[in-house]
């Protein structure tokens, strides 16, 4: 029987592992911290009985991928819940806008010339994602089945985002498309900057931006439920450092960073491969901030109070500014901060009246300053009386973000700089990006295509070429892609 071991269990380790162990494969899944699921943990981080999701908090690419649709998660414990209001974008004044799952109603909210031209955009996206999010975890080099649709997502997700969102002229429009357009950690200036914002615009109209029920544990809690069905061995403070503490499975997969990933080949690796995987670039970082807040955040734009995730930095010259600054290593005096207010969601996330707020700043890669106060700030700011209502805290670091997770190199909670190069070939210039160059050893993280995200589309996809290699046939597993284009963001 062909055995395997895959070392972290990030929503990717654990999707490569039940692709593996669904195949026949007997699989041991080892993770050096003390609780398996990586980004996709819950805790109580502030007050008793109040569930904080440590990373990813909004699902707007796990809902419909060849994994989901391979792994129904939601059969094992896993409840998707829609907040009314998918975004939303606070301005000064009580102004703001909004997006809906329905791309008429966002359309309608914005009004007059900005919004006909965001129908006009998004419309056509939305209808045809599906086919759209078929080709982006395909091999570059294909022929695509939907060319049309790809022409016209890639003739706007090459721009710069500054110049995309020039398409608007008031400031709500631009400012709506500059929040989810900074998910990419990119200077607004940078070619492909646009890309992350358009995917995770265009897939809130079309699958909406749900939360797990509960927390996002339960995306790992499913897998990790399948997985024991499988008959999978899993343990937790395993620290791999280097490929002969494993034994001789047939197959590695390595939910880790690229560096990382040469540390522990060591010199099974090929220099060449080395090499590219060192040139591997981090992006800027996360400053972190749990609270519990009582009664909610009172934020004077009135829809933002039902959103999921709520995007403050003011406007696009605002936004633009700071992401220029963190990406330059510079902190900026008001940070872009992305908030989420799951309990808006999952009212079970409350407890007496008291809600979980999830808040991160931008920050340079490895700051060690503390964003707190220019968080609340930026918070208060568009929600004036937040900061009396504020019962509990627990602050995380860019710097305690990679001690609390390796793979967040510098506080990088996307795994890889979402630059030009990165978005097309990561973690190195190859047309076999799982590969480590060594017989049956692969890397399977979010710094591979498709990028950041907790879909688990890197680990399976992984997990396929591995199959592939070994010529093991999965009944509904599609071929895997050689390289795709890295389109998650966050
Ligand atoms: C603050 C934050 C907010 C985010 N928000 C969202 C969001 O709202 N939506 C979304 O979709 N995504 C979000 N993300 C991104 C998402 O969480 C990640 O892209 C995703 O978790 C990556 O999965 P992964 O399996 O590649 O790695 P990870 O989830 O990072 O897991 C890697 C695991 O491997 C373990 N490991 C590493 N090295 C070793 C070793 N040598 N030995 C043993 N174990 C090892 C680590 O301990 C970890 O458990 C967010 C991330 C963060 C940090």
């Amino acid at each position: 029987m062909t055995n395997a071991v895959v070392v972290g269990s990030g929503p990717n380790g654990l999707a490569a592992a039940l692709t593996l162990a669904a195949a026949g494969v007997e699989v041991r899944v080892l993770e050096m911290a003390d609780r398996l699921g990586g980004g996709t943990r819950s805790s109580e981080l502030t007050l008793p009985g109040l569930i904080h999701d440590e990373c990813s908090a909004a699902h707007p690419l796990a809902l419909d991928t060849p994994f989901s649709r391979r792994f129904d998660l939601t059969a094992h414990g896993l409840k998707w819940i829609w907040p009314e209001v998918q975004y939303a974008h606070p301005l000064d004044g009580g102004r703001g806008a909004a997006a809906w799952r329905s791309v008429e109603a966002t359309a309608d909210a914005l009004g007059g010339r900005d919004g006909r031209r965001w129908q006009r955009l998004f419309g056509p996206l939305t209808d045809h994602f599906d086919g759209i999010a078929a080709e982006i975890v395909q091999p570059m080099l294909h022929v695509p089945r939907h060319p049309l649709a790809m022409g016209a997502f890639g003739a706007v997700s090459g721009l710069p985002a500054a110049l995309l969102a020039r398409r608007w002229r008031g400031d709500e429009a631009q400012a709506l498309f500059a929040g989810v357009a900074a998910h990419a950690f990119r200077p607004f200036g940078s070619p492909m900057s646009s890309a992350v914002g358009v995917t995770l615009a265009t897939a809130a109209h079309r699958f909406g931006w749900p939360v797990a029920e509960g927390g996002s544990s339960a995306i790992s809690g499913a897998m990790i439920t399948l997985l024991e069905q499988h008959g999978a061995r899993l343990e937790t403070g395993v620290h791999i450092t280097s490929l002969d503490e494993l034994g001789a499975p047939d197959i590695v997969m390595l939910d880790v960073a690229p560096a990382a990933a040469v540390d522990i080949a060591g010199d099974r690796m090929p220099h060449r491969v080395a090499r590219g995987l060192r040139r591997f670039r981090h992006g800027p970082g996360a400053f972190k901030v749990e609270f519990a807040v009582e009664g909610g955040v009172p934020w004077t734009h009135e829809p933002s109070r039902l959103a999921g995730t709520v995007h403050v930095g003011g406007s696009l010259a605002e936004i633009a500014a700071a992401e220029k600054a963190t990406g330059a290593g510079r902190m900026p005096e008001r940070p872009f901060v992305l908030v989420c207010q799951q309990s808006v969601a999952d009212p079970t996330r409350a407890k007496d009246g008291v809600h979980p707020l999830y808040a991160y700043a931008h920050v340079p890669a490895g700051y060690t300053g503390d964003a707190t106060g220019a968080i609340e700030a930026q918070l208060e700011r568009f929600a004036p009386g937040f900061r009396d209502r504020i019962l509990a805290r627990h602050v995380r670091s860019a710097v305690a973000m990679e001690e609390h997770n390796v793979n967040y190199v510098g506080g990088d909670i996307v795994t890889g700089a979402n630059d030009p190069l990165q978005m097309v070939f990561r973690p190195r210039v190859t047309a076999h990006p799982y590969s480590l160059g060594i017989d049956g050893v692969y890397i399977c993280s979010a710094a591979t295509p498709p990028g950041a995200g907790a879909h688990g589309m890197c680990g399976f996809n992984a997990a396929n070429a591995a199959l592939k290699a070994h010529g093991i046939e999965t009944a509904g597993t599609p071929a895997a892609p050689a390289a795709g284009l890295a389109v998650g963001g966050w």
